[in-house]
């Protein structure tokens, strides 16, 4: 196995064809520099800055001051620089180009609202300020509020959850707050399609919800009947979480009817509104009976999400469970906007109570803001119209050599399943690594979990049509290599300065700890 500087693998161990092309002595390849961990190249005896010695000053930490010396590891000023730009230049993002990852809406995050964020009177300010010296803000919140209020056709938002998964909770904790108050605590079965995304059922179990699993039928949409049959004995039910479209980018044809059968059991329905972007401005979930619904700003309204956040999950309510939302939210008096913060009295009697310490993503809410109305009514259905309108573009393009996991058109995301690779030999992940070295960040792989070795890519409305055929033409030929049973595919990457991982192993015992030498600290100290 080939080691970089440091003594990390840079090579598979095997069936590597072309090693001796692109293995170098020092790991980089071409300008691309080979870097370690801070703990592999710094040293504990070296450092960045160089304080003098405080003089005659009385020691404060009383008896806690360290005995011995901390042994962080240590770099030069221009030796960090360098880690973290030759860092930054392994990053994939959406500023490099297309990232086709399905169900995460990867798309361009516009500069005018980056510029908008950064205006003093919104980033400069602080959350305990009095409220009297924060109204601009406040309005911007309540004008956004009420944008999500009319685009979704709901009486309620709450702003305060912090990401889509956040929103999930923040909807299913007013579901139980409302069945509570109608006095029916044994509703406790939430129906979960197969296809939905890890974090619906996960929040339903968090709320001490049940999660029962409904089918999907054949074309990938919920079945009726097992829905049905699932609320024959329905006084344990507490809703349903649906996704629409859901996520393998169809749209729920029979929502609506889902929506009454949810209500005739006395159940809620929470629909995950993280694909919002394929419907903005053309339907308005309020009118299919939905409950509750978050949106996630970083997907829909395109604000940035990368390493984890920050996100923004607002969550509209319908009258039914608007008396239950968390605190705090905004009421408009005679002097201005004004936060209600204390649940249990006056307006918020009824509040589930508060999901975090203050009001949510203050620049988040600018930029989908920005957003929103750089676009306008019309610009935002033209969004959905060109997102459907490009993964359909995908789609067809590439049905002559991939499989299209479902007949038909589909929304706002191109699902494929694996059945083309069948006897090649080749599975979704060497497909997946194929595309690194075509320069594209793979698409998301193995879900939604109903279709078999998914790859599910989203191109989102931002890319022209240059840039859907540069993709598609690279796509197209990991795919026909595949069906050449090229072996060299399952050794992909050939060209990233990281090579095939043990995943597997990375995420089963990862490596977190670092100690150092111990001959190291003492000459340190
Ligand atoms: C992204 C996503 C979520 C979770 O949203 P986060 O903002 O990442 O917490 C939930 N459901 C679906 C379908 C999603 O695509």
């Amino acid at each position: 196995m080939t080691m970089n500087s440091t003594g990390r693998p840079t090579a598979p161990a095997s069936g590597d064809l072309d090693r001796s092309l692109t293995d170098t002595v020092s790991g980089s390849r071409g300008l691309l520099q080979a870097e370690g961990l801070l703990f592999e190249i710094g040293s504990i005896d070296k450092s960045g800055v160089d304080l003098p010695e405080p003089r005659n000053r009385p020691d404060r930490l009383g008896g806690v001051r360290r005995a011995s010396a901390l042994g962080l590891p240590g770099l030069s000023e221009p030796e960090m620089m360098r880690h973290y730009v030759r860092l930054s230049q392994r990053n994939y993002a959406i500023d490099l180009g297309l990232f086709p990852l399905g169900s995460c809406t990867m798309k361009h995050n516009p500069r005018l609202n980056e510029r908008m964020a950064r205006l003093p009177g919104f980033a400069d300010i602080h959350p305990l300020q009095p409220q009297s010296t924060v109204q601009g803000a406040l309005e911007l919140m309540s004008e956004l509020a009420d944008w999500l209020m009319k685009l979704t056709n709901m009486p309620a938002v709450a702003m305060s959850p912090k990401a889509g998964a956040h929103g999930e909770l923040c909807g299913m904790l007013a579901i139980r707050a409302a069945l509570l108050a109608r006095g029916e605590p044994q509703r406790r079965r939430v129906l979960v399609p197969a296809s939905a995304h890890g974090t619906n059922p996960a929040t339903a179990v968090q709320c001490g919800f049940i999660v029962d699993e409904i089918q999907a039928a054949p074309d990938g949409r919920v079945d009726l009947a097992d829905l049905a049959a699932k609320l024959v004995e329905s006084s344990d039910v507490a809703g349903i979480m649906l996704t629409n479209p859901n996520t393998c980018g169809l749209f729920e044809r029979d929502i609506v009817r889902i929506a009454e059968m949810i209500h005739a059991a006395g159940g809620y329905f929470y629909c995950d509104g993280a694909n919002f972007n394929a419907i903005v401005g053309r339907v308005r979930p309020g009118d299919l009976g939905v409950d509750a619904m978050h949106i996630n700003l970083h997907k829909t309204f395109s604000t940035p999400h990368g390493g984890g956040g920050p996100g923004s999950g607002p969550t509209v309510l319908s009258a039914a469970l608007a008396p239950f939302a968390p605190v705090p939210f905004l009421v408009r008096t005679e002097d201005g906007l004004r936060l209600v913060e204390h649940e249990g009295e006056g307006e918020a009697a009824e509040s589930f109570g508060r999901m975090c310490a203050f009001h949510g993503q203050m620049g988040m809410f600018t930029r989908a803001l920005s957003y929103i109305l750089s676009h306008g009514a019309d610009g935002l259905r033209q969004v959905a119209e060109d997102a459907v309108l490009n993964a359909n573009y995908i789609q067809a393009s590439l049905r002559g050599v991939m499989s299209p996991a479902f007949e038909g058109y589909c929304m706002h995301e191109a699902l494929f399943s694996d059945a083309f690779l069948k006897e090649t030999g080749v599975e979704t992940i060497d497909i997946a690594k194929g595309l690194i070295d075509e320069g594209y960040h793979p698409m998301t792989t193995y879900f939604p979990l109903v279709v078999h070795g998914a790859m599910l890519v989203e191109p989102t409305e931002t890319e022209s049509k240059a840039e859907l055929d540069r993709f598609i033409s690279a796509l197209a030929s990991v795919a026909r290599r595949a069906l050449q049973k090229d072996p060299s595919l399952k050794s992909a990457p050939h060209m990233a300065p990281v090579r095939r991982l043990d995943e597997t192993r990375a995420a089963r015992s990862p490596r977190l700890k670092w100690t150092p030498e111990a001959s190291a600290l003492k000459a340190a100290e």
